[in-house]
């Protein structure tokens, strides 16, 4: 195992924390350095561990010093400090290339635009049910470092991962990769070049060998160039639409049925059918897979229902961040539409969305601090637009609107950074304001 001595960590969030603490648990030295803020809890952390940090600023000096840096993916490698760094020939690497040197289980990483989430828990859920130990991983949650901080040591390590963090990878080498997807997303990171995004997706596959495997979409356009242009040394399992009928799974060896499970829209059963497919890939047989299915609970966020108010029905689908998202969201739905949408908009374009609008939505309720781009996008194909620019007031805008029978849909197709802490914050005020709409009481006790 390589040995650092002088780690520097950018960026004190849960990752950057987490490998600080498996650095420190393995003799470094280490220092992190984060120009934000670090929440308490975290600070605690590292006063915990005896980790020296800072923040509100980088102390170009002292990070200059490092033998390697470990950098949090929310920092583009374009900034200053970190152009810098790599001028000096020191190398600036992620939290899971790093965590990856310090364990022998096997590793199965999930990427996609959309799904990640979604898919890595279920395969998560799948290989628990089938007796195989595994613990989830990255983007998600707690993050890769910090669980082997903790000394987790489970048989497989299921990965969920993202573009940015695949962008700092060098040796990290999955035995079981996933690509679900590749649709538009974060194009302001990437120069709005759909090319550049799909080029860090495919990274997932670059040291993967003959032995291991690398499970895909088929029918995907990004992907499929993504392919063309890659040297891929994996075993190629694609995984196809035709696989799936009537919210049911062909299997090589059998079928799966979703329709005693809790995963509803096409989208799930694709996710389905990449994670049965891996669980399976790993040794997992059809009753087993079938009857974790059937247990699997659906992840918050991801079209939850959240209530029901005079025969209207509230969904909330705050972790739809981008287009494609919104595209499942919206074909999902079987009634029509009052949809709440907008907030950080990465470069959307909305044409994907044009016809399902017209024919499904009878009003959008933006909310975000501008809107303009949406309610441009939208002006010409939906009747009634509303602005709003607090959860609890699109609530009650949908609710006036809402006639029974129809669907209350938050699926904003945007970041959510310009009104709320994060997606999670935003789905929770809309899930607070539905519920204040069932039972008003409750918002009024002190
Ligand atoms: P991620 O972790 O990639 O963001 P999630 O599982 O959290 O994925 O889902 C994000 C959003 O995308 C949700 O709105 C969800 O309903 C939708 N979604 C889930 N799976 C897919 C898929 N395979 N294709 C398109 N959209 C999907």
């Amino acid at each position: 195992m390589k040995h650092q001595t002088n780690i520097v960590v950018l960026g004190g969030g849960e990752s950057g924390v987490g490998a600080a603490l498996l650095a420190k648990k393995n003799g470094a030295s280490v220092f992190l350095s984060d120009r934000g803020e670090i929440s308490a809890v975290h600070q605690a952390e590292l006063l915990a561990a005896g980790i020296a940090f800072e923040t509100g600023q980088h102390t170009r000096a002292q990070i200059l010093q490092a033998s390697e840096v470990i950098k949090s993916p929310g920092i583009p490698d374009t900034v200053p400090l970190v152009l810098e760094l790599v001028a000096q020939g020191i190398p600036v690497i992620g939290e899971i290339e790093y965590a990856a040197r310090f364990t022998q289980a096997t590793l199965l990483a999930i990427t996609g635009s959309n799904g990640k989430t979604t898919t890595a828990y279920l395969t998560h859920h799948l290989l628990n049910a089938g007796g195989i130990k595994a613990s989830l991983v990255g983007n998600v949650g707690i993050s890769f470092a910090r669980s082997l901080a903790e000394g987790d040591e489970p048989e497989v390590f299921v990965i969920e991962i993202s573009s940015f963090q695949l962008d700092s990878i060098r040796d990290f080498r999955p035995r079981l990769a996933a690509i679900l997807n590749i649709t538009p997303d974060h194009l302001d990171r990437y120069n709005y070049d759909m090319a550049g995004y799909t080029a860090s997706k495919m990274r997932i596959t670059m040291n993967q060998q003959a032995t291991d495997e690398l499970w895909y979409l088929a029918e995907d356009e990004h992907t499929k160039k993504g392919l063309a242009t890659t040297n891929v040394k994996a075993q190629l399992h694609p995984i196809s639409k035709a696989a799936i009928m009537d919210h049911r799974l062909r299997l090589a060896d059998g079928w799966l049925d979703l329709n005693t499970t809790q995963l509803r829209g096409r989208h799930n059963a694709l996710n389905a059918l990449f994670a049965t497919g891996m669980a399976q890939a790993l040794g997992i047989g059809m009753a087993v897979l079938q009857e974790g299915l059937n247990t699997f609970q659906p992840v918050p966020h991801r079209l939850e229902p959240v209530g029901e108010v005079n025969g209207v029905i509230y969904i909330n689908d705050s972790k739809a961040t981008n287009v494609d998202a919104v595209t499942y969201a919206l074909e999902a739905m079987t009634q029509p539409i009052i949809w709440i949408a907008g907030g950080t908009d990465k470069g959307n374009d909305y044409e994907p969305l044009f016809a399902l609008a017209k024919n499904k939505v009878q009003a959008l309720i933006c909310l975000g601090a501008d809107n303009t781009k949406l309610k441009a996008a939208f002006a010409d194909k939906i009747d009634t637009i509303r602005e709003t620019s607090r959860a609890e007031d699109a609530v009650q805008a949908a609710f006036k609107l809402a006639q029974p029978g129809q669907v209350v849909l938050l699926s904003p197709a945007c970041a959510s950074f310009d009104l709320f802490k994060n997606y999670i914050d935003r789905g929770d005020q809309f899930r607070a304001a539905v519920q204040a709409l069932i039972t008003p009481n409750l918002t009024t006790a002190p």
